[in-house]
């Protein structure tokens, strides 16, 4: 029997890892964590019993103690989600908070020397070499939630990591791929959330319509296979059937192809190596009919190219890149900022922050922390 600890358990991710595990009977659910939805996460309590529950939110948690089965812990607050992480009674940590919110825990199930099935690629993007350095030190595997990098990974099992020439990531291009750069000055919240392929929360879908969510998972690839910034590739691919590609020194191209559906990398994640059974999901190509692929556009979406510079430089880039990018997808959803300055505000933090090549878990909160107020004094002016 494993057990889990599911932290997002109420967003997107969180609910489709609960909806994999129905199908999934060797599996039970220790702990679950959630931001502020208590009455999903009641629901969710009666359903999986787990041991332990956290709310970050405090009144959340008071609300979700009063509604429970007695015999149920429940707690509120980041440390008590870091605890969650690192629980002895949970060998697998689902990490599906979304942003830099989600690295302490994922740290944590590091340091635990847990299987960390990591949806919350915020955390790699920032701590890319502490985490990977850091579960070579405990045992720790760490596996891609992400559909593109658990394609990756399942097609690298197909030849040795020093036969791989390049890593091809697959974009949908988001719902502005055939727009002219002077319509996607002008987009507005509401046509930036309507993701043509993807049913996702907000800010990843706000990421895809600036491809900032592909720069971020250059930077993810980068470090969780440790791969040469040269080796990593883009291409545009609207029906999002393949998840993305490794090409062999010997030119064979080894894909994995699927509907887009996030079940899919949760289950891998979770039964890795083994592929557990599903009775949804199977993909009909004939249905599908076409493939489609594009050359990327940096002048239309120019987050690609902070994400390469992000992922070449290393250090606090990422950090900055993602604390900048967080702030302006959150100024840009309130209406402060227009669409193009999501993008054009993440370069320039990444490009002026205060670089350390070498930096510490704490030196990363600092540049988090730099680069929102950066984002908040510029936008203002
Ligand atoms: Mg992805």
């Amino acid at each position: 029997m494993r057990s889990i600890a599911l932290l997002g358990s109420t967003g997107s991710i969180g609910k489709s890892t609960l909806k994999v595990l129905e199908e999934l009977p060797d599996f039970r659910v220790q702990s679950l964590a959630a931001n502020g939805e208590w009455k999903t996460m009641r629901e969710q309590v009666v359903r999986w019993k787990p041991a332990r529950v956290v709310m970050a939110d405090p009144a959340a948690a008071k609300e979700l103690a009063a509604v429970v089965p007695a015999g149920v812990e429940v707690r509120s607050g980041a440390d008590a989600i870091r605890d969650l992480a690192s629980d002895p009674e949970a060998d697998t940590v689902v990490a599906a908070i979304t942003g830099a919110a989600g690295l302490p825990a994922s740290v944590a199930a590091v340091s635990a020397g847990k299987r960390l099935c990591l949806a919350n690629k915020e955390a790699m993007v920032m701590a890319g070499p502490l985490l990977t350095a850091g579960a070579e030190e405990t045992g720790a595997t760490i596996l891609p939630i992400d559909s593109e990098h658990s394609a990756v990974f399942q097609a690298m099992r197909a030849g040795n990591m020093d036969e791989i020439r390049r890593v091809i990531l697959t974009a949908s291009g988001g719902p502005f791929r055939e727009w002219t750069k002077e319509q996607i000055d002008a987009a507005t919240p509401e046509q930036a959330l309507k993701h043509p392929t993807w049913q996702m929360g907000a800010k990843i879908t706000i990421d895809s319509a600036t491809m900032m969510n592909k720069a971020l998972e250059i930077i993810e690839a980068r470090w969780l296979f440790s791969l040469d910034v040269e080796k990593i590739a883009v291409v545009i691919h609207p029906q999002s059937i393949v998840h993305s590609m490794v090409e062999f020194h010997d030119a064979s191209t080894i894909a994995q192809l699927g509907y887009p559906d996030m079940c899919v990398p949760i289950r891998y994640a979770l039964t890795f190596p083994r592929r557990a059974p599903t009775a949804f999901g199977f993909l009909d190509l004939v249905k599908a009919q076409r493939l489609d692929f594009f050359p990327t556009d940096p002048a239309r979406f120019p987050a690609l190219t902070h994400g390469f510079e992000a992922a070449r430089r290393g250090g606090t880039s990422g950090a900055a890149l993602n604390g900048a990018n967080e702030a302006a997808v959150a100024l840009f959803l309130e209406k402060k900022i227009r669409f193009p300055q999501i993008a054009a505000l993440s370069g320039r933090a990444l490009a002026e922050h205060p670089f350390n090549p070498t930096p510490a878990l704490g030196d990363l909160f600092a540049i988090d922390a730099w680069a929102r107020a950066f984002v908040a004094r510029e936008s203002s002016k």
